[in-house]
């Protein structure tokens, strides 16, 4: 009875031993794969900058750049649009200068941008879209990247006006997941519904055509000097978006050198 009870000690202690060494190398495992990610992606990329008129595909490059490379997406219109849907004062204040396609002021702009910015997934490196749209943003991210190290790599994704007009007015979006989809260029499987979780599409308010006139007139007017700003420094690359979006990534991919 005593050599069974000894015997059995012996088999539950070799099993603790052996369930704890295996729960330590994954626990480990883990946060060298979770160093390897934030390492490989801080060395090979800093910060990637996405500039482009609205509707030129900022939001997809983005979405498929985090997915490939593991850095997060801060897109200044969906942390604006959150901020609005949560009622927050920022976001009040916000919505009045959304719906009228003009920029959000940098005095609610700025904070919300630094929050996001300063969370510790995005220490090593992150893709900026819809930021930077003013010559004083721009400057101010200038300041921003010195400080912490991390050198931009600026894309401009151009489109001919004529297609922009298409791609914005037909332009939906699902509310869940946040993918986007153009009811001329790359529709949905079934209509109306997205194609990873059925949920149904929406356009956002500020796609209809007069706000969307408006928008690309800001554009004009506020984003150029910041291109020609990139562009005088000799930072800015060019990249063609009036070609189907996985030709673009590629281009994009093919234009990122290491920092
Ligand atoms: P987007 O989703 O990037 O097209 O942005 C939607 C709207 O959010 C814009 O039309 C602006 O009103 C506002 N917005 C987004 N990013 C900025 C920014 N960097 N500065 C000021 N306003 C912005």
């Amino acid at each position: 009875m005593r050599a069974m009870q000894t015997e059995s000690r012996k088999v539950s202690r070799r099993r603790f031993l052996k369930e704890t060494a295996l729960a330590v190398s994954g626990a480990s495992a883990f946060a060298h794969l979770r160093r390897g990610l934030l390492r490989g992606a801080g060395n090979e990329f800093g910060v990637v900058v996405l500039l482009g008129p609205p509707g030129a595909g900022k939001s997809e490059q983005s979405r498929r750049l985090t997915e490939r490379h593991s850095i997060p997406v801060i897109s200044t219109g969906d942390l604006l649009r959150d901020h609005v849907r949560r009622g927050t004062p920022l976001g009040l204040q916000a919505d009045s200068y959304m719906k009228a396609g003009q920029l959000v002021p940098d005095s609610l702009m700025n904070p919300i941008l630094e929050d996001r910015l300063s969370q510790p997934e995005c220490e090593r490196g992150f893709i900026l879209d819809g930021y930077p749209r003013t010559l004083a943003q721009a400057e101010s991210l200038d300041a921003l990247l010195k400080r912490r190290g991390l050198p931009p790599h600026i894309f401009l994704i151009e489109v001919p006006t004529e297609r922009l007009l298409k791609l914005l007015t037909g332009r939906r979006l699902c509310p869940r997941c946040n993918r986007t989809y153009n009811i001329y260029f790359q529709p949905p499987k079934k209509e109306n519904l997205c194609d990873a979780d059925g949920t149904p599409l929406v356009q956002r308010p500020d796609d209809k055509e007069e706000v969307i006139r408006q928008r690309l007139e800001t554009y004009q007017k506020e984003t150029q000097p910041v291109i020609e700003y990139y562009a005088g420094q000799g930072r800015l690359v060019h990249v063609n978006g009036d070609q189907p979006p996985d030709k673009v990534a590629a281009e994009i991919e093919s234009k990122l050198t290491p920092p």
